[in-house]
């Protein structure tokens, strides 16, 4: 009698597993088995990993030793999305954002603790779904996304550091949140949505803590060196850092319209401090977590 119960029982369960993972499966043919084992390889050294729809090839840059973790970093905008300008047009963020991440990059290879990507290293425009996808399918420990500000007031000056979280930290960080919500263009692989609806509430939670903690580790390398908002830490929901699925957060490296940050952001002389701040920052985030 017990055998039988237990055969029932067992039967019920696997129908019941078999029904919540058959979409996975039936999702299967849009990630090609190549793929999934580019992946893989990708998290043991330096490589190229080809990616599927119109995000390119994204570039790993190796460490010394193999299989440590991977930052990616991500300079905003690109293509015909400029972004913010400044000192009278001669100053575009996304060149800015791109020549910093290739700073940040730099340093990084040159140090050789931490393995490297850009999720644009040219003047591509990504959607912000395109660059979370890219964190997911190279399996990124790390996001750091690269912006510049722009205000109606010139006064405005200053690094701020994003970190995600459901609820903004104040109005001007739910207004960034909502103008970058504007932007979010085509969710463009199903496989995807069904990822994130397996993501647990508690995995959301861990990172949005990862996120806090790694925004105050770059605030305590930056302050000295480098102009701070006065809360110079924010929070808000970002599509890109939800999406991403890994710790991150989106630096607001400086305003455009304030001619200080603006001279000091047109130069990578200007940029080094925070370029060093951010570089150094990733490491010692990445070293903690893979000492846990
Ligand atoms: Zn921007």
């Amino acid at each position: 009698m017990t055998r039988r119960l237990l055969l029932a029982a067992f039967i019920v369960g696997a129908a019941v597993l078999a029904f919540i993972f058959w979409p996975r499966f039936e999702g299967a043919p849009s990630r090609p088995l190549a793929e999934e084992a580019l992946v893989g390889e990708a998290r043991q050294g330096g490589l190229t990993v080809a990616l599927p729809e119109a995000v390119g090839n994204v570039e790993i840059s190796d460490a010394r030793l193999p299989g440590q973790p991977l930052v990616l970093i991500d300079p905003g905008h690109g293509g015909v999305d400029g972004g913010a300008t400044g000192l009278g047009g001669r100053l575009v963020e996304k060149r800015l954002t791109l020549a910093m991440a290739r700073e940040v990059r730099e340093r990084l290879v040159e140090r050789g603790r931490v393995r490297t990507a850009l999720t644009r290293d040219g003047d591509d425009r990504l959607t912000l779904e395109q660059r979370a996808a890219i964190a997911r399918r190279i399996g990124a420990d790390l996001f750091v996304s690269i912006h510049m500000d722009s205000a109606p007031n010139p006064e405005a000056v200053g690094v701020t550091l994003y970190a995600l979280s459901d609820v903004a930290s104040s109005e001007e960080a739910a207004d960034l949140a909502a103008a970058e919500a504007r932007r979010i263009g085509p969710v463009v692989s199903t496989d995807d949505s069904l990822v994130e609806a397996l993501l647990t509430d508690l995995a959301l939670r861990e990172q949005m803590e990862a996120s806090h903690a790694f925004a105050r580790r770059v605030l305590r390398r930056a302050r000295g060196s480098v102009p701070l908002r006065p809360t110079p830490v924010q929070s808000a929901n970002f599509h890109v850092l939800r999406r991403a699925q890994v710790p991150g957060i989106l630096v607001e490296a400086g305003y455009l319209t304030n001619q200080a940050d603006a001279e000091r952001l047109a130069e990578a002389e200007g940029r080094a401090t925070l370029v060093r701040a951010l570089a150094d920052a990733i490491e010692a985030d990445l070293a903690t977590r893979q000492a846990r």
